[in-house]
C-alpha cells in the first residue's frame, strides 16, 4: 500500500474530470496501486453523481436546451476512469493506464542520458508546457541539482529513491510546489523508474546546469 498520495484537490479534479491530461495520467496509475485513493475517488464520483440528481428540474426553452445537446455532444472525452481493481500491464511493472498511454511495453522506450545513471524517455506526453516523461535513476545514481518555476510529481513505477521530503516506494506519489529544490538519490540496491509529469520544464542549477540547459548531455 503506498504511503504517498496524490493531495485531495488533485482526486478531486480527477473526479470531477477536469484535471489536466498529464496529470490524470499520473492520479490514474497511482489508483492502479492505491486502493484508499480509489475508494475516495469513487465516492467523489457518487457525490457528483446525487448533486446533480438534487437539482431541481426547470423547464427550458427549446433554443437552451438545443445548445446544452450541443455543449455536451461536442465536450472533449473524460479522462481515463480508474480500474475497480489494480490493472498491472501484462509485464507487471507498469499500470494500465500508462501501459495504454505508452502504446505498449517499456521494451520500445528509447533513453536519453542526461548525465551517467539519469537517463529520461524518448517517449513523452505533451499538453501545452506541462508533459509526462519517464525518469531511470541507475542504482545510487542522483537526479542534477535542480529547481523547476512550477508544480512537479513523480510516481515510483520500480524501485525507490529518496529525497528532503521523504523515501518513496512503488506507487508512492511525490509533489513538489515551485521553486522547492530538492534532490532525489536512487536506493542503492537496484534501479529506480518514475514517471515524471510537470506543468513547466525543470531548469538545472550550477556549472553542470548551465551545460545541461544548453542541451548538453555526458
Ligand atoms: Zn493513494
Amino acid at each position: 500500500m503506498p504511503a504517498h498520495h496524490p493531495g485531495p484537490e488533485l482526486l478531486f479534479d480527477y473526479a470531477a474530470g477536469s484535471l489536466r491530461e498529464v496529470q490524470a495520467l499520473l492520479v490514474a496509475s497511482h489508483l492502479a496501486y492505491c486502493a484508499d485513493c480509489r475508494r475516495q475517488v469513487a465516492e467523489l464520483e457518487a457525490c457528483g453523481g446525487v448533486l446533480l440528481e438534487e437539482v431541481a428540474a426547470e423547464p427550458v426553452s427549446d433554443s437552451l436546451l438545443d445548445a446544452v445537446l450541443a455543449t455536451i455532444a461536442n465536450a472533449p472525452a473524460a479522462p481515463p476512469q480508474p480500474p475497480p481493481e489494480p490493472a498491472k500491464a501484462p509485464n507487471g511493472v507498469l499500470p494500465g493506464p500508462l501501459h495504454r498511454a505508452l502504446g505498449g511495453s517499456l521494451d520500445g522506450v528509447d533513453w536519453v542520458r542526461i548525465v551517467p545513471g539519469i537517463h529520461l524517455s524518448g517517449w513523452s506526453l505533451g499538453v501545452g508546457t506541462a508533459s509526462a516523461c519517464l525518469l531511470r535513476m541507475a542504482a545510487g545514481a542522483s537526479v542534477p541539482a535542480h529547481r523547476h518555476t512550477d508544480h512537479e510529481m513523480l510516481l515510483v513505477l520500480t524501485g525507490a529513491f529518496s529525497d528532503e521530503f521523504g523515501r518513496y516506494r512503488v506507487g508512492d506519489v511525490a509533489s513538489y510546489d515551485p521553486e522547492t529544490p530538492h534532490h532525489a538519490v536512487a536506493d542503492r540496491d537496484g534501479e529506480c523508474l518514475c514517471l515524471l509529469v510537470q506543468d513547466n520544464p525543470l531548469v538545472f542549477t550550477g556549472a553542470l546546469g548551465w551545460l545541461l540547459n544548453r542541451g548538453f548531455r555526458f
